[in-house]
């Protein structure tokens, strides 16, 4: 799965949301974050984040932002549902 970071708090850019082709973002608390279950690896919103916010979990020292992604994830709302 694709994670969503510490540089999309606050972040007015929906540039990912556009391109997900599955909707798998949903809003946080302060930022938007990646349903885990529901992405599916395709890497389309990796390079389109201005704030490069996004990154795979396969990189080092994201465990807590996975878990974070995951919470917000069952507890926002869907991001492109809500309209
Ligand atoms: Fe959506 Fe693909 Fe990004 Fe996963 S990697 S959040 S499926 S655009």
């Amino acid at each position: 799965t694709y994670v969503v970071t510490d540089a999309c708090i606050r972040c007015k850019y929906m540039d990912c949301v556009e391109v997900c082709p599955v909707d798998c973002f949903y809003e946080g608390e302060n930022m938007l974050v990646i349903n885990p279950s529901e992405c599916i690896d395709c890497g389309v919103c990796e390079p389109e984040c201005p704030a490069e916010a996004i990154l795979p979990d396969t990189e080092n020292g994201l465990e807590q932002w996975l878990e974070l992604n995951k919470t917000y994830s069952e507890e926002w709302p869907n991001i492109t549902q809500k309209g």
